[in-house]
C-alpha cells in the first residue's frame, strides 16, 4: 500500500468548539478519529502526550537491522469479527502469522498453553499416555480447562498432573507477572491461558489472525492520513484541559487521571522492557518463549519472526514485570478485584454525568482489552454518537 502523510500540527489554531478532540493517539483514539473523519466528515484533532502515534501498539523499523520492533511488547492481531477484520484491511495487507508460544519448564521447551503435546514432552511416555486418556475421558477432546478447575478433580493421577502444571507453568509465572498467586487473581486472568485437552498448538484460535504487512505504525499512518484529521504530538491534554474547546471529547487516557484521582488511584502492573540486538541470525524456535521458572523476566520475544524480517542479526525483547508507578513506567495490566472495581465504578458514574465527553480504550475501561476489543469499543462509542 502507498505511503501517506499525516497532518501534524503543533499549535491550537485548529482547536475550537466545532471540532472533535481525541485524547490519545493509540488504537482506540485512532479508530474513533478515523470513523468521525471518514463517516461523519467532521474535523478531529488528536492530542498525544508521547512523541509518536500508535500508543502501546507502536512499532518501528530498527535502523541497524531493518527489523520491525514492537516497542511495548509483542502484538499479534486476532479477531472473530468480519467487520473488524475488513475495517483494518482497508488500511493494511496482512502477513498471515499464527502465534505459537513455548515455555521452558525443567529445561525443556513445551507448547503453551499446556496441551497434550506439552504433556508428552514433559513427562515419560507411559505416564503421559495414561494421563491423556483420563483427561479426554473427563473433559472431552479439544476442550479448554482453567488450571484452577483442573486442580479440583478427585482423580489422584489428574491431581498429580494439575499440581505439576500449576507449579511449573502457572505459579512462578504468575508470581513474576502479578506478584501474587494465581488464586488471588480474578478468574478471568488465569482462565485466559487454560490447559488445552487437544493438539492445536496455536496460542489463539480466532478466525482471522495476522500482523499488518508493513507493521502497525504504517497501518496507523494510513488511518490518520485524512484531511479532517490533525495530530498534535508531545501534548498532554491534562496540562491544557481548561483552555481546550471542543464539540465532543473522546478521552482514551486513564479515567482516574482525568478526574484528578478524586476517588483514589487505580492500581496496575507494569513492565520494564529491555530491547537488545544480538549478533546471531536466529535465537529461538518461535517468536515468544516464556520462562516461568528461571530468570526475572517472564518472556523473550524475537521480533524478526513476526514479519519474517531478514537480517544476520536479531532483536530480542525481555519483559520484567513490576508495579506501576506514576511518572516511572506505563499503566499496563489493571489489577482487577472488587475493591478496585468499586473505585472504577465511581469514576464511571462521574463520567456519565458530563455531556459530550466519552471515555474509551483500555484505560477508559480499566480492563485488559486486546486490540479486537479496543476496536469494538471505539465502534460502540461511534454508534453511540450516531444515536444507533
Ligand atoms: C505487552 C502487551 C502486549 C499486548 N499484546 C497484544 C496482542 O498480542 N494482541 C492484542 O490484540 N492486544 C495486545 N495488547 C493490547 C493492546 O496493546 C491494546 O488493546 C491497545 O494498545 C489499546 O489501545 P488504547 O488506545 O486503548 O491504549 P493505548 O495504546 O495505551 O493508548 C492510549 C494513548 O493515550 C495517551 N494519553 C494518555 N493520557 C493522555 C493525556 N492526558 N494527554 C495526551 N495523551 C494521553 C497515551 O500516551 C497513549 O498513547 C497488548 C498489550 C500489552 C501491554
Amino acid at each position: 500500500m502507498e505511503k501517506t502523510n499525516i497532518n501534524f500540527v503543533s499549535d491550537m489554531n485548529s482547536v475550537n468548539d466545532s471540532v472533535n478532540v481525541v485524547v490519545g493517539c493509540g488504537l482506540a483514539g485512532i479508530v474513533i478519529a478515523n470513523k468521525i473523519a471518514t463517516e461523519l466528515n467532521e474535523p478531529v484533532v488528536i492530542m498525544e502526550r508521547k512523541d509518536h502515534i500508535g500508543g502501546t501498539c507502536y512499532d518501528y523499523v530498527d535502523s541497524e537491522t531493518g527489523i520491525h520492533v514492537h516497542k511495548y511488547g509483542p502484538h499479534i492481531f486476532r479477531t472473530n469479527s468480519t467487520e473488524v477484520w475488513e475495517y483494518l484491511s482497508k488500511y493494511t495487507k496482512w502477513y498471515p502469522y499464527m502465534h505459537r508460544v513455548l515455555g521452558v519448564i525443567d529445561g525443556i521447551s513445551v507448547p503453551i498453553p499446556f496441551n497434550l503435546d506439552s504433556l508428552h514432552k514433559a513427562l515419560p511416555v507411559t505416564l503421559a499416555d495414561k494421563l491423556e486418556e483420563k483427561l479426554i475421558e473427563k473433559f472431552g477432546f479439544n476442550t479448554k480447562v482453567p488450571i484452577l478447575e483442573l486442580r479440583k478433580t478427585n482423580d489422584k493421577d489428574l491431581n498429580f498432573l494439575a499440581d505439576f502444571i500449576y507449579e511449573k507453568v502457572f505459579l512462578k509465572y504468575t508470581l513474576k507477572q502479578w506478584g501474587v498467586k494465581p488464586e488471588q487473581l480474578d478468574p478471568s486472568v488465569t482462565g485466559s491461558v487454560p490447559v488445552f485437552i487437544g493438539r492445536d498448538s496455536r496460542y489463539f484460535q480466532e478466525r482471522f489472525q495476522g500482523i499488518p504487512f508493513d507493521g502497525y505504525t504504517a497501518m496507523f499512518e494510513r488511518m490518520l492520513a485524512h484531511p479532517n484529521i490533525s495530530v498534535m504530538l508531545n501534548t498532554d491534554f491534562l496540562k491544557i484541559k481548561n483552555t481546550v474547546q471542543y464539540k465532543r471529547l473522546f478521552y482514551t487516557g486513564a479515567i482516574e487521571e482525568y478526574f484528578d484521582y478524586k476517588f483514589g488511584k487505580l492500581p496496575y502492573r507494569s513492565l520494564d522492557i529491555k530491547i537488545e540486538t544480538f549478533n546471531v541470525p536466529s535465537f529461538q524456535e518461535v517468536s515468544v518463549v516464556n520462562y516461568p521458572e528461571n530468570y526475572d523476566f517472564t518472556r523473550i520475544t524475537e521480533n524478526k519472526q513476526f514479519l519474517n524480517d531478514k537480517s544476520d542479526k536479531t532483536v530480542l525483547t525481555f519483559e520484567y514485570p513490576m508495579d506501576f508507578e506514576e511518572g516511572k513506567n506505563e499503566r499496563i495490566y489493571p489489577i482487577l478485584n472488587p475493591t478496585n472495581q468499586a473505585i472504577y465504578d465511581q469514576y464511571l458514574a462521574e463520567a456519565k454525568k458530563i455531556p459530550n465527553v466519552y471515555f474509551l480504550g483500555r484505560l477508559g475501561a480499566y480492563r485488559y482489552y486486546d486490540m479486537n476489543r479496543t476496536i469494538q469499543g471505539s465502534f460502540e462509542t461511534f454508534n453511540e454518537i450516531m444515536g444507533k
